[in-house]
């Protein structure tokens, strides 16, 4: 029951609060120190957005029944989430992200489909004018994409056999222009006939295309462009969302949804920026197609040290950089790595960090799990301010780093991570490579840097390897 409209002014007052909370949030996660409370404060806010829209709209069903499925639906949800949350490894972080961004593309679709089928049956308010049906064409559009495409993602990063080899769609681009050419026409019909039958061929058409769409554009798309792609998701989820707020007319998903799509949108371009790649080459450019020299099979076999060999040369270094990988997160090498940088700065050794923006599996993963073992901030660098120095460098050692060490981007034109920039440790005078055995990267691309003559590879787990090193400085 509405009195006097008082109903409706507590939902707006309740969706600004909420919108306030989700700023703030955003805010404070920006920094460590306060980026559990913003995690926190954005959560409130989600919570009082769901409060308001169940008070403030006739999305329930009908009465007790109504409300009980919305109950049911939210506890199921929360224990999925929060059992996942909890169990989820670091490394797999990324994965959880991709299903979370296709989640919310997929919701923000089905809601838009919902409204058409209200609309059709006649029981909704919503408008059947030019406006509310192209955004509702719009969500669907963007919605299905962020969806299959970030099935297509989390395959990827969940490393399924059928996505181990780089996959070229012949003619891509052609494909896609019809695909979306496709899918803007069954808005179109939709929009010319909304409650007739050319508009439910023209949601079907749109859906369908939209949905084969995802994959068509995520498909080919592989190693260091993958974090771009997942960010570039990321911001489409939100614009489904906010798009999917104009026909229902609810203004806290406008305003969530373009929060996430613009910071998704600012990622993507600072992503861009750090993998030295235009947005246009990322979703357009074809996959090299000549395989790089690494990958066939001119090399010769990688030098091989033991623990007690490096460690020798490491008493010896002066200055030391240390370039982590993916391989540190999956070790969980961390606190052995802090204990290792302990021993050399003990021992009169300049230790550093070269950190690669896209080094392990998500954008900052390095940095957070050496903060976690207590590696002082001022020694985590990036590439752009170890690079020029690297010449100078006694001993890079790399633990469980590939890809962006791959010196294949720098000097093989031919390779698909060509021109992504990289840590140049290859410019060592001697480089350490610590890993398990002759796995590739997450890219698949063999690396050169391993048989270079200045490299010696030191087999083992990367946590096992780091301690016989530490071990050797204590006896
Ligand atoms: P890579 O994935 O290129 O290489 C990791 C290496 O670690 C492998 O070659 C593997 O070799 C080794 N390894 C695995 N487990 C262990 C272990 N227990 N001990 C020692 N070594 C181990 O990692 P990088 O960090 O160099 O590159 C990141 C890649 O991931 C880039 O291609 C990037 O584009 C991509 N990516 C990054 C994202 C991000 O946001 N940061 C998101 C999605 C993808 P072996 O099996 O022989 O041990």
């Amino acid at each position: 029951m509405d009195l006097f409209g008082f109903q409706e002014y507590l939902c707006i007052f309740l969706y600004m609060i909420a919108s306030v909370l989700f700023i703030m949030g955003i805010k404070k996660l920006g920094k460590a120190d306060t980026a559990r409370s913003g995690n926190l404060m954005s959560s409130i806010g989600m919570l009082i957005a769901v409060i308001s829209v169940l008070i403030s709209q006739d999305v329930i069903p009908s009465g007790a029944l109504g409300y009980g499925i919305i109950a049911g639906a939210i506890v199921v949800g929360s224990v999925i989430g929060f059992i996942w949350s909890k169990k989820v490894e670091m490394t797999g972080m990324p994965q959880l992200v991709a299903l979370f961004n296709g989640f919310g593309g997929l919701s923000s679709m089905l809601v838009a489909i919902s409204q058409y089928l209200a609309l059709r049956s006649g029981s909704t308010r919503i408008g059947s004018d030019a406006f509310t049906s192209i955004t509702m064409g719009l969500t669907i559009v963007i919605g299905a994409v962020a969806f299959t495409g970030s099935l297509i993602a989390w395959g990827k990063l969940a490393g399924l056999k059928i996505f181990k080899k780089p996959i070229s769609l012949p003619g891509k681009n052609i494909i896609n222009s019809i695909i979306l050419v496709v899918a803007v026409a069954g808005i179109g019909l939709y929009t010319y006939d909304p409650t007739g039958n050319i508009g439910f061929i023209g949601i079907i058409v749109t859906t369908a295309a939209s949905l084969i769409l995802g994959v068509t554009l995520v498909i080919t798309i592989g190693g260091g462009d993958m974090p771009v792609i997942i960010s570039f998701l990321n911001a489409l989820s939100g614009l489904a969302a906010a798009f999917a707020g104009f026909p229902i007319g609810n203004t806290v998903l406008i305003v969530s949804g373009c929060l996430v799509g613009a910071s998704g949108v600012i990622l993507t371009l600072i992503m861009c920026k750090a993998m030295n790649r235009t947005f246009y080459s990322l979703l357009f450019k074809s996959v090299a197609k000549k395989k790089s020299s690494a990958a066939a099979g001119e090399y010769k076999e990688p030098r091989a040290m033991s623990v007690e060999d490096a460690y020798l040369v490491l008493e010896a270094a002066k200055n030391v950089v240390i370039v982590p990988g993916y391989g540190m997160a999956v070790a969980q090498a961390q606190h052995a790595v802090k204990e290792l940088c302990d021993k050399l700065e003990d021992n009169g050794t300049e230790v550093n960090f070269a950190i690669h923006p896209v080094a392990g599996r998500m954008p900052g993963h390095m940095n957070v799990l050496l903060a976690e073992a207590n590696v002082p901030y001022e020694m985590l660098k990036t590439s752009d301010d170890m690079n020029p120095q690297m010449d100078n460098v006694d001993v890079a050692i790399v633990i469980g780093a590939n890809d962006v060490v791959n010196p294949s981007a720098v000097d093989d034109e031919s390779s698909p991570l060509y021109g992504m920039p990289i840590v140049e440790a290859f410019r060592a005078r001697t480089v350490f490579v610590l890993k398990r055995g002759k796995g590739t990267g997450f890219s698949g691309i063999e690396n050169p840097l391993f048989t270079n003559d200045n490299t010696a590879m030191i087999y083992g787990d990367a946590k096992q390897t780091v301690s016989s090193i530490v071990s050797e400085f204590d006896s």
